[in-house]
């Protein structure tokens, strides 16, 4: 998709929003994609306490609730929501920066993000992945060893609704082989950026 180098000044950028359910494979798509250099990742914001694992502007900008609140006041999310207590956001300004200079900005969010963007006004490409079969994405989610019992039983009958959002996409990619889906995007992303 992305073989006219950065910045190019034939280069279209794209705000690529890569959705779906839990355990769909949206991280490891992802990862693929990042392999060229023409695209990069958003960055959201939080205020939830930082992970051990975690680095604060690779995970998260990890933000106090009083400046997440001044940046809500400034207008420097997309969109922001609250979830269990946490605000989480998604900052409006490396996104412009980086579609202005013909990079592919990929945002890996959930269903009700998504739908939250669309409906904020973000233009770009949507792309809802889906799974093969429910069976395989319960398959998928147990393998990843993350949830447990009661957790996995409620991701997937969210996951049924998640899959029921399709108006909201401009298309549906389903992750069977993680080459041949990735290849799909790069090439849906290549049409609609050359
Ligand atoms: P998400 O980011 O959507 O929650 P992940 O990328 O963490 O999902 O993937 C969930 C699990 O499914 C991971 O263990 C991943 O290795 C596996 N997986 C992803 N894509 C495929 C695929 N095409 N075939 C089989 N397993 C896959
Ligand atoms: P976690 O705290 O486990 O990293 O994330 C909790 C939830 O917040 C996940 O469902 C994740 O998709 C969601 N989330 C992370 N960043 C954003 C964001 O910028 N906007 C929205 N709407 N949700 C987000």
């Amino acid at each position: 998709m992305c073989n006219s180098g950065q910045g190019s000044a034939h280069a279209k950028g794209l705000a690529l929003v890569v959705s779906g359910p839990s355990g769909v494979g949206k991280s490891t798509i992802v990862k693929r994609l990042l392999e060229d250099s023409r695209c990069m990742l958003s960055v959201s914001a939080t205020t939830r306490a930082r992970r051990p694992d975690e680095e604060d502007g690779r995970e998260y900008h990890f933000l106090e609730k009083g400046e997440f609140e001044r940046w809500i006041q400034e207008d420097r999310f997309i969109e922001h929501v609250e979830l269990f207590g946490n605000c989480y956001g998604t900052p409006r300004e490396p996104l412009n920066d980086a579609v202005r200079s013909g990079r592919i900005y990929i945002l890996d969010i959930d269903v009700h993000g998504a739908i939250r963007l669309r409906e904020a006004g973000l233009e770009g490409l949507y792309i809802l992945i889906a799974p093969p079969s429910v069976e395989e994405l319960e398959r998928r989610l147990k393998g990843r060893g993350t949830e447990d019992r009661q957790q996995l039983a409620r991701r997937i009958s969210h996951a049924k609704w998640e899959l029921d959002q399709k108006e909201y996409y401009d298309r549906v990619v389903v992750n069977d082989s993680l080459d041949r889906a990735a290849e799909e995007i790069r090439g849906i992303v290549a049409d609609r950026t050359s």
